[in-house]
């Protein structure tokens, strides 16, 4: 979304009536925070653990309720019935990615279904075997994916193209991925990149990269850890071919909460994509005729393999609930502003004589909630600082901090406060 330039002010004033005519404020309400003397944390950490929703609680006693009052029946019977629990998810969820509600299906967790999927989508020949995704992605991302290559047979020294940034560029440019696609073009079975990079906050230009990969013959994967409930996606029109993420980030469905995927429709009845199956993506009409031969569920639905997490699922149920209620072009919206205020309050703090330096980049579009600061050798002094003072945020080896302003729950007041911590350093 194209938003004019907006005006700030550097007063706590400015910030308050920010906050006043801020249509989604009272989503903060649904929220529990943790306390520092008595006051709610400036919780500037919902990249990495997203704050707990009131209706958690409530949600889990639900389905413990069901458990002791169906007992396995709860399977079928009651107020909602467990079997079909990741088809209340799919709609509010494909509304999050830009999806249709059969391209999604909430599942295991992240790494596993970037695993489950690359089994599906990374079927490497002896002409094309190549990854090409960014440098410095999220570790987790590049062990499957350097497992995966040696799975197959092949080498990473040769397999992995990684995108690197220029020597001294911190972020990547559009028309370096666009024109390694290109080189790496005939040879690459892959393209693998991340919506956010969880380290710099820069987002890519999927729908670009996604266009480019096909251009050249080959598939196209995102992992939206970083992305998901942050900005806006359209997964469905960019035609990205599968994408993975976690519901514990932004999305604010708890440690460990259940993993995400997304499989475009044009992949939902080719016979011959392989796939790791289990019973749970089975048909769901004739699941419980336990037959020999695999049939799969049309859709995302026939990548599950077991039982659903009922639990899990409960509470990214009401998470879901608040986007849903959002909306994401309100909440992008509002993101934009905070995190655009949070710039401009140390961009101001820096004319003063401090030296924050912002490594995301300056421009809306091409980052989400996230700002990432390089630090100095003082690095880790200014993060004890900050957790001294009540800042929840996060700290990345080597000297990153990264403060990430959630819109659901985050106020313009918050950032303000934090901004006049910065001041005091
Ligand atoms: C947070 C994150 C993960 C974590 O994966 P899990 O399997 O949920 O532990 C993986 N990849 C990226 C890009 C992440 O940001």
């Amino acid at each position: 979304m194209r938003t004019s330039k907006m005006t700030y002010h550097s007063t706590l004033r400015f910030a308050e009536q920010k906050d006043l005519q801020d249509p989604l404020r009272h989503f903060r309400d649904e929220f529990l925070f943790p306390q520092h003397e008595g006051e709610p944390c400036i919780y500037f950490c919902g990249n990495s653990l997203g704050l707990q929703p009131k209706g958690a609680r409530g949600a889990l006693e639900e389905e413990l309720e069901q458990w002791q009052t169906e007992g396995v029946e709860g399977w079928f019977r009651g107020k909602r019935p467990w079997l079909p629990y990741h088809e209340y998810l799919a709609e509010p969820l494909a509304g999050v990615v830009g999806a249709l509600p059969e391209e999604v299906i909430v599942m295991n967790t992240l790494t596993v279904n970037l695993h489950l999927l690359m089994v599906s989508f990374y079927r490497p020949t002896r002409e094309r075997f190549k990854i090409i995704m960014e440098a410095g992605a999220f570790p987790s991302d590049q062990y499957a994916v350097e497992s995966q290559v040696r799975f197959h047979g092949f080498d990473p020294a040769t397999a992995i193209v990684e995108v690197q940034p220029r020597p001294g560029e911190e972020l990547l440019r559009t028309e370096d991925i666009l024109e390694t696609v290109e080189k790496h073009g005939a040879e690459t079975a892959l393209i693998l990149f991340g919506g956010i990079n969880y380290y710099t906050g820069q987002f890519y230009d999927l729908e670009a990269i996604a266009k480019a990969g096909h251009s050249v013959g080959a598939v196209v994967g995102v992992d939206l850890a970083h992305a998901a409930g942050n900005v806006p996606l359209r997964l469905h029109d960019w035609g990205v071919d599968f994408a993975v993420w976690c519901s514990y980030k932004y999305m604010n469905a708890g440690p460990g909460g259940p993993g995400g995927a997304f499989i475009h429709e044009r992949h939902h009845h080719n016979p011959d994509l392989p796939r790791l199956a289990g019973w749970w993506g089975y048909k769901e009409s004739d699941r419980f005729q336990m037959t020999k031969g695999f049939v799969p569920e049309a859709g995302a639905a026939g990548w599950q393999i077991s039982t659903a997490q009922i639990f899990n699922f409960a509470i990214h149920r009401i998470s879901l609930q608040h986007f849903a209620e959002a909306g994401m072009p309100a909440l992008r919206e509002k993101s934009i502003a905070l995190t655009g205020y949070l710039e401009f309050l140390i961009n101001q703090l820096n004319e003063e004589g401090h030296q924050f330096n912002i490594l995301t980049p300056p421009d809306p579009e091409a980052r989400g909630c996230q700002l990432s600061f390089l630090t100095d050798e003082n690095g880790r002094a200014l993060f004890d600082y900050l957790s001294d003072n009540g800042v929840i945020c996060d700290w990345r080896e080597p000297n990153v901090i990264r403060i990430a302003p959630a819109p659901l729950y985050n106020t313009f007041e918050e950032v303000h406060r934090f901004a006049e911590l910065l001041r005091g350093v």
